[in-house]
């Protein structure tokens, strides 16, 4: 090659892209120059090298860890000779290249990163000048997200603009071969924040405030911990009482603790990690990964009641290192400190987490006894995110779905499309489906009610937001909108249009619909249903734009006859649906009240094909009516007729929470879909194939499950395990279910099917349905792998279905 420009998109700034293409240039001997852009990085280089091992191929191939290149722009410059030398050009100083764009807002901010192994090594020893530096960060790892105000990302520009840089840091920071070269926020003990323990969060000067916390902790002290995107709740989770006392505290019923190891053969003594999940575990972005939990785990069952699976992450930040790491010495607690620690958002139930040191001393008083803190200031919050692997038969390799997409991964950009999707990649060339999508107008999805997320929407981009929470609690409002007008201006977009759940409570739908929302036309927010925009998020994921037979399967989402839907089979494309089959709408004694109590819905269920007597001996037979008492099942009964005290739905998270209250699992959930996680938990225990049978009516248009219901009590009142009937009901649903999609798709010629909705966060199922779908062969089955397949991936869908609909 002789001279060419070289213009690179993706994640290229804020990931020590310039010194690594400063370093490449010089060692192959090349000449020219690299530059910040506000789309990207540009490069100009000169000299002999071509083929794979030139610099093309390396450039490529060798980009540090953190960047992620979406497009390589590569022309000829005409002449030669240009350049003396290689070197970096400051972001708007001389040299700035004619036709570059001015320091626009779409180069892609970085997510926040976990500390890298070169820090930590530098971290652990004695003679480094950052030896048990809390706050230790290079151009790999870090902060991003959670300390940016502004693009372009300049220290200026982020919460460490508090902090003069020491000669020594300033000195690393403007040397291009140093690995800390424009390292944004790096620091020292000398010149950086530090940390600040104590029940008042004050420590004296001379204490050392991380062996202080190590002591709490070790006590089995309720730590309030400063982390990187809020403050976690923290105890000793090998210490039952703290354990208890922190569930108390924080009022959150059964709700599984997440957890935090010092190492993966930590993790090992409690739960099985495959490769592939001990890959995620980590990764940079440092996922909460849910784990089968081993037999002989000896932690308390009160982390995670009635749950197999326990969620577990490893230290992200230098702080969380420390506290399994510190030195044995004078004052120091020696080896590790614990096996496990319960590291569980800073908030009470369904407030956002807390962020910054006066609101968690307000906020979190009332649950810890001690804090610890920082003064480097948390701009936005990020929650964890949880992830979890799903094996189906059906795949060679297993694939993780996001149950909560936020810190490592929010605000990268999903990209529109097949490009991403699946285990194998297509190489350079981009699916057709994606680049038609350039060029079209900028929407966003609003998202769902509870676990909101938002979609913006920019060429073939979607930058979702992090977990926002449940838009029911004022404070997640106003986060919603904070974030939203944030978001909007890192990412230099302005939606055109709008997609909006059409349930008329939806306090999502109605801030887009009011005047606090941002500045669109009336004509252009577009009401969209809920399983239609679940199915949407996977067409949007995978690039799909031809018709896909969807299977949405939830808890409950408004349908467009007014009631309760949520086991739908939808002929869909991204412009509209119809509603081809669907689960048998079962009563709800009492609406809500039945969400919260599965063995209402149970009774309700009964009682719409069995006669009163037969439904009050199979109550008897169950223990329902011993659990509560026979009178409340028998007006729980009769009110489940009275449609006006029942609502119908067709909720297939209603379907699995009744079953696990005739199991006897759970009657009343204290948190969202308690009782169809311990009946999924208990049917991993069972390697059982057999299924009950299933009825349909309508010629196959409604799909009836109260036969199961029936035979189950019968079954478990002669003593059958309570797993092999799970497991058993779970096949049923996942036969019903494959099949109904399969005649779909023999009936209409529709080869694709996608799935989604929050309860095929039921691994059980999904790879039940998966299994199946694939031994029939003839259809390709796709389903969310980017983001969550419950309602944090809605606004996915919604903003797929409105640019669709203003496009029209
Ligand atoms: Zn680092
Ligand atoms: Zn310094
Ligand atoms: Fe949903």
């Amino acid at each position: 090659m002789g001279r060419v420009s070289i213009k690179v998109s993706g994640v290229v700034q804020g990931v020590g892209f310039r010194p690594y293409v400063f370093r490449l240039a010089r060692e192959m001997g090349l000449t020219g120059f690299v530059r910040n852009t506000g789309s990207g990085v540009l490069i100009e280089v000169e000299g002999e090298n071509e083929g794979t091992s030139g610099f093309l191929g390396r450039l490529k191939a060798e980009a540090p860890p953190l960047a992620r290149i979406t497009g390589l722009d590569v022309r000829e410059l005409p002449g030669g000779a240009a350049h003396s030398s290689f070197r970096i050009i400051e972001s708007g100083a001389e040299g700035s290249v004619a036709g570059a764009v001015s320091p626009a807002l779409s180069a892609d901010v970085s997510a926040d990163v976990s500390v890298c192994p070169d820090c930590l090594k530098e971290m652990s020893d004695p003679s480094d000048r950052r030896y048990l530096y809390p706050f230790i960060n290079c151009t790999n790892c870090g902060p991003r997200y959670s300390i940016i105000r502004e693009v372009p990302y300049d220290r200026e520009n982020t919460t460490m603009s508090a902090f003069g840089m020491c000669p020594d840091c300033r000195r690393e920071y403007t040397d291009p071969a140093n690995r800390r070269f424009h390292a944004e926020p790096t620091a020292c003990q000398a010149c950086g924040p530090s940390v600040f323990t104590g029940p008042d969060g004050k420590n004296g000067a001379r204490q050392n405030p991380i062996t202080l916390a190590i002591r709490e902790l070790k006590a089995g002290g309720i730590v309030a911990i400063k982390g990187l995107g809020g403050f976690h709740l923290a105890c000793d989770a090998g210490n039952e009482k703290a354990v208890c006392e922190l569930r108390r505290r924080k009022k959150r019923g059964n709700k599984p603790f997440a957890l935090m190891s010092g190492s993966v053969e930590e993790i090992k003594r409690f739960c099985h990690v495959s490769e592939e999940e001990e890959q995620k575990l980590l990764s940079p972005e440092r996922p909460v990964v849910l784990l089968r939990r081993k037999k002989e785990c000896a932690l308390p069952s009160a982390i995670a009641p009635g749950n197999g699976l326990l969620g577990f992450m490893l230290p992200y930040t230098p702080l969380h290192w420390l506290l399994f790491n510190y030195p044995a010495g004078p004052g120091g607690p020696g080896g590790p400190a614990f096996n496990a620690l319960v590291m569980t958002s800073g908030n009470l139930s369904e407030e956002p987490i807390a962020a910054t040191n006066e609101d968690a001393l307000k906020r979190l008083s009332g649950i810890a006894g001690y804090f610890v803190l920082h003064d480097r200031d948390i701009h936005t919050r990020v929650d964890d995110s949880v992830i979890y692997e799903v094996s189906p038969a059906s795949e060679n390799i297993p694939f993780f779905a996001f149950a909560r997409r936020a810190r490592g991964y929010v605000p990268v950009p999903i990209r529109l499309g097949g490009a991403f999707y699946g285990q194998k990649k297509t190489g350079r060339k981009r699916g057709n489906a994606a680049s038609g999508l350039f060029d079209r107008p900028q929407v966003m999805g609003a998202g769902g009610d509870l676990k909101n997320t938002f979609t913006l929407v920019k060429d073939d981009r979607a930058v979702m937001s992090q977990h926002i929470g449940d838009m029911e609690n004022p404070q997640a409002q106003k986060f919603y909108l904070e974030t939203l007008e944030k978001l909007m201006r890192l990412f230099g977009t302005k939606p055109e249009a709008a997609g909006y759940d059409m349930h008329p409570g939806y306090h999502s739908s109605n801030l887009i619909l009011g005047s606090m929302g941002p500045d669109i036309p009336a004509g252009k927010k577009f009401a969209v249903q809920h399983h239609h925009a679940h199915v949407a998020s996977v067409m949007a994921e995978a690039g799909l734009t031809e018709k896909v037979i969807g299977v949405a399967l939830d808890g409950t989402g408004y349908g467009t006859d007014g009631t309760l839907w949520g086991g739908e089979f939808l002929i869909a494309d991204a412009l509209g649906f119809e509603r081809a089959a669907f689960f048998r709408p079962i009563p709800l004694p009492g609406g809500e009240a039945a969400v919260r109590a599965p063995w209402r819905a149970a009774i309700g269920l009964l009682g719409q094909t069995l006669p009163d007597e037969t439904v009050l001996s199979l109550a008897q037979k169950s223990g329902i009516s011993g659990r509560r008492t026979a009178r409340e099942v028998e007006n729980i009964l009769k009110i489940s007729k009275k449609r006006e005290l029942a609502p119908l739905s067709s909720g297939a998270g209603r379907l699995f929470e009744a079953f696990s209250s005739v199991l006897g699992l759970v009657d009343e959930n204290t948190f969202e879909a308690e009782a169809a996680i311990a009946l999924e938990s208990m049917a991993w225990e069972e390697d059982m194939k057999a299924e009950y049978p299933y009825d349909t009516l309508e010629g196959g248009r409604q799909l009836d499950f109260s036969a199961a219901f029936v035979q189950a009590i019968e079954e478990r009142a002669r003593g059958v395990r309570p797993a092999a009937v799970s497991a058993r009901f779970h096949n049923t649903v996942a036969r019903a279910v494959s099949e109904t999609a399969l005649r779909l798709s023999a009936g209409t010629g529709i080869r694709t099917i996608a799935l989604s909705g929050g309860v095929f966060q039921n691994r059980f199922l999904l790879e039940g349905v998966m299994g199946r779908l694939s031994m029939a062969g003839g259809v390709r089955v796709c389903t969310n792998r980017l983001v969550p397949p419950g309602d944090g991936g809605i606004s996915l869908g919604q903003a797929f279905i409105a640019r669709a609909r203003v496009m029209q």
